[in-house]
């Protein structure tokens, strides 16, 4: 058993506490000291809060960091992209798979606990369980002219009960996006989830004007370069309304679902999230990179919708540093309450991936997964300091995590 002391004790479910520690054994939390105990270690003038939780990111596209510059539009960006990984022979390249141990070393050492990891090749799941690092990988499926969507999802759940159990690592499906993923595909997804035990999902959504444009009218920048990958489907009709309403019209949205993005979701549609419950996933780096605009934040707070955050890709972001989707968050939303945007960055996030009973707060029970944060003297507002000051130097894991000690 191990008692610690510290300035500031973020729980996250509760009001911030002063002058107050946690008791931590066999790597749980067995007590939060309000007051300080005698011979407690005493962590200095730091920060106590949950580690974070980067609730959208691709690790597998990691070998791509610095190869795809930022772009003026959605589509701009994504051409590049489909090059690069159509140039890619093999998926388990040792350079592919090196790129996503560093990609785990960088969240783990700017403070990320836990990630939500999408992939089409399901080649960092070894990698994130031999890290140690708990995760829901969503295997991604697209088609948007595929003829038999069932027979697509039946491929995929025969490849995910191929793979082995790994502590820490659990598996869901997911569509990519509207304009990759046909309605019947939307609908043989949804169908097999309602029949699974995790029932979580995530989709891209609301990301581009060009994806709106495609909505809408069937139009623009989606639709010249589906034609020019020969995907283009005239079976297909624009359904005419926006990205979110489209896809909770299909029965696809739900309250267990990640709706990434948003960037392009207007007062209805941050409305009809909050009704399903849905968890929005933000990542503003990502969104400023790939020339979209900047995402809804203080109308989706002020409408009442969960936020989660997440970095997106290396393809799309500098680095993996979750703290600084928060610091930008906290930019572009200067109204909305530091401890909001604690709670998105960490609870939010944990709840949103199925872990908030070991990850996300402070808590008896919980993980002993925390961060310590120094917090310079002359700061007396710790939360704004945490969302909007941090930086990767500020912070340390506490002793004894196993985020401190992992070999990662
Ligand atoms: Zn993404």
């Amino acid at each position: 058993m191990r008692r610690f002391r510290a300035e500031w004790v973020l729980p996250v479910s509760g009001a911030p506490l002063r002058h107050a520690g946690v008791t931590v054994d066999g790597g749980r939390i067995v007590a939060i000291d309000a007051e300080p105990v005698a011979d407690a270690e005493d962590l200095g003038r730091v920060a106590l809060i949950p580690g974070l939780v980067n609730a959208h990111t691709h690790l597998e596209l990691s070998y791509l960091r610095g190869q795809i510059p930022p772009a003026a539009t959605f589509t701009e960006w994504v051409r590049p992209v489909l090059r690069a990984r159509g140039a890619l022979t093999d998926p388990e390249a040792p350079e592919v798979r090196q790129a996503v141990r560093a990609a785990i070393v960088e969240a783990r050492a700017t403070g990320t606990v836990a990630v939500g990891d999408i992939t089409n090749t399901r080649v960092t799941a070894p990698l994130l369980a031999e890290a140690q690092m708990p995760a829901l990988l969503f295997l991604e499926l697209m088609g948007f002219a595929a003829p038999d969507p069932d027979a697509r999802v039946q491929a995929a759940r025969q490849a995910l009960a191929a793979e082995p159990v790994r502590p820490g690592v659990r598996w869901t499906l997911a569509p990519h996006a509207p304009y990759s993923v046909s309605p019947a595909l939307f609908r043989a997804i949804r169908a097999d989830l309602d029949a699974s035990a995790e029932s979580r999902s995530s989709v891209h959504l609301g990301e581009s004007p060009e994806e709106v444009a495609l909505l809408a009218t069937g139009t623009g920048g989606w639709r010249h370069l589906l034609e020019d990958m020969g995907m283009w489907t005239g079976a297909w009709t624009p359904p005419g309304c926006s990205p979110v309403a489209y896809l909770a019209d299909l029965g696809f949205l739900q309250r267990d679902v990640l709706v990434v993005h948003g960037v392009q979701c207007d007062g209805a549609d941050l409305n009809r999230l909050r009704a399903l419950d849905a968890t929005l996933v933000s990542c503003p780096r990502s969104n400023a990179w790939v020339g979209v605009g900047a995402p809804p934040l203080e109308a989706a707070y002020a409408a009442g919708v969960r936020v989660a955050f997440g970095t997106d890709s290396l393809a799309s972001v500098a680095d993996l540093n979750l703290g600084a989707d928060l610091r930008l968050a906290r930019a572009l939303a200067p109204r909305v309450p530091a401890r909001f945007l604690l709670e998105s960055a960490t609870l939010n996030g944990a709840r949103a991936l199925g872990l908030n009973h070991d990850l996300g707060t402070i808590d008896v029970g919980r993980r002993a997964e925390l961060l310590m944060v120094r917090v310079p003297t002359g700061v007396t507002d710790v939360e704004e300091y945490v969302v909007s000051g941090m930086t990767p130097a500020d912070l340390a894991w506490l002793p004894g995590s196993s985020s401190a000690e992992s070999a990662f």
